[in-house]
């Protein structure tokens, strides 16, 4: 009899895991396919590693202006080797973990039988309590000729088997923004197309017309407001906008629309309808009552740090801990390792002003940042949103170099409830990205230092 069994090894599962074995339980991790899960093998790591050459690549270009000479190339083999060796070397400091912390692993299918045994290969396991961290795949949606080669998920674009000379993505948030990237930086001829009318609504428009302009200087074309109808033999996608159809020629089409929850050997429990993610209450649990769920699975935020976060309160809750998750409310940073970065947190200044009325917004530009300008990344903003009445910090939207690094300040703020104030009386490293953080918060104060007053 374990105390806890986790079903799933990924960000959600392993440091669940973890946490429950330091609360001295006895505990099982349960993965059926790799450890690390999508974060790890097909998703954050891989597509991180694949930008930082693409980033590194656009860099270059940029650096010729700075005296760098010479050519360069990026070998698609040579990248894809790196890639694997890198995640096999992050695997095995996770086995290592679980042995460190005596956890015992099998990889095996999980299927619950009852809420309290679980089928694991041959064997029957009885627990106390459990955690489902089986997370997410894919979406695929139901449309016409979306079953033939040349059409993408993310899975098969990390792959990197080939460079296709054209490639439409469908789907311009995270992934389909990463992965144009990537691909253009290998010489693919890019088209993003959305069905929204507009780029990334989460940023305020003012942050977002900077990506669109990134975009757009890079060669990729982005098309808004149309709807995948049909995929033609080709692959030829086939878009539906302000009601006429238009059709792409491509090479390969990646679909990039969002993920669905994994529901496989959970279907002898009284879930509830599970389509969009599995019920959890504020302390993680299930609509049964030793049963709790953490990470993509609950079609809450599909991030590898929310489902980290998730799946140690929920460890922490099923041994006897009094966790709430106020997902309103938790600043959790959004980060897009574009070029430029771009990354948020909290609320938006649109969304401020909707929850708020009147709220304080400070701005600073990249152009007139040293730092930037000294590694020529001219391209950026800094804006942060605070509460009129006390200066703290409700938002903070980031797009240039180094956004998803210099986005902990403001998470940090946000976290420990310090104020506009407290950030400008903090000294901060000069030449840095993080100075616009300070700056922006001078504006927002009414004292700009390195900006006329407005
Ligand atoms: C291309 C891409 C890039 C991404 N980049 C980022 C990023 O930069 N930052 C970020 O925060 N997030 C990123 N994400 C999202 C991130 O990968 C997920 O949010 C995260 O992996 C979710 O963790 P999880 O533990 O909930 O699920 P998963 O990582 O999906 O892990 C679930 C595990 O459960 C196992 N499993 C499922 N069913 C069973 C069963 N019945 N029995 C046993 N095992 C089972 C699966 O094999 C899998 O290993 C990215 C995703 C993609 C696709």
């Amino acid at each position: 009899m374990y105390d806890f069994v986790v079903v799933g090894g990924g960000p959600a599962g392993y440091p669940a895991a973890i946490r429950a074995a330091q609360l001295d339980a006895k505990v099982l991790l349960v993965e059926k396919d790799e450890l690390g899960g999508t974060c790890l093998n097909v998703g954050c790591i891989p597509s991180k590693l694949y930008l930082h050459a693409a980033s590194m690549a656009f860099e270059i270009e940029r650096a010729r202006q700075s005296g760098l000479e010479g050519d360069f190339s990026i070998a698609p083999d040579k990248l894809r080797a790196h890639k694997e060796a890198t995640i096999a070397r992050l695997k095995k400091g996770i086995e290592s973990l679980l042995m460190a912390n005596k956890i015992r692993l099998a990889h095996e299918t999980a299927i619950f039988l009852d809420e309290k045994t679980l089928q694991v290969g041959a064997e029957r396991i009885k627990a106390e309590h459990f955690l489902i961290a089986t997370g997410s795949s894919p979406l695929v949606p139901p449309i016409q000729g979306i079953a033939q080669q040349g059409v993408w998920t993310s899975t098969e674009a990390l792959e990197l088997k080939n460079v296709p000379k054209t490639l439409v993505i469908v789907g311009a948030g995270f992934v389909g923004l990463e992965m144009a990237m990537v691909y253009k930086a290998l010489g693919s001829r890019v088209t993003l197309v959305d069905m929204l009318p507009r780029l990334l609504p989460m940023l305020d428009a003012d942050m977002a017309a900077l990506m669109e302009r990134s975009l757009k200087a890079k060669g990729i074309s982005l098309v808004l407001g149309a709807r995948l109808v049909r995929i033609e033999p080709g692959p030829r996608p086939v878009f539906l906008k302000e009601g006429k159809e238009e059709a792409f020629l491509s090479d390969a089409v990646l679909l990039a629309i969002g993920r669905t929850p994994n529901l496989f050997g959970l279907e002898r429990l009284p879930l509830g309808p599970a389509d969009k993610g599995i019920f959890v209450n504020e302390g993680l649990q299930t609509r049964i009552s030793n049963i709790y769920a953490a990470g993509d699975v609950t079609g809450r935020t599909f991030l590898a740090h929310a489902a980290t976060h998730q799946g140690i309160l929920a460890a922490e809750n099923a041994l006897g801990g009094e966790n709430a998750l106020d997902l309103e409310n938790l600043p959790v940073p959004n980060c897009l390792y574009t070029d430029p970065e771009a990354a948020w947190v909290g609320l938006s200044e649109t969304k401020a002003k909707e929850r708020f009325g009147d709220v304080r917004t400070g701005t600073y530009l990249y152009g007139a940042l040293g730092r930037a300008l000294a590694s020529n990344e001219p391209l950026g903003k800094i804006k942060v949103i605070a509460n009129s009445k006390d200066g703290k910090i409700l938002g903070a939207q980031i797009v240039g170099k180094a956004a998803t690094e210099i986005i902990h300040e403001a998470t940090l703020a946000m976290s420990a409830g310090i104020t506009l104030s407290g950030i400008a009386a903090a000294v901060h490293a000069h030449p840095s990205f993080s100075e616009g953080i300070k700056e922006a918060c001078l504006e927002a104060l009414g004292t700009p230092l390195h900006k006329a007053p407005r």
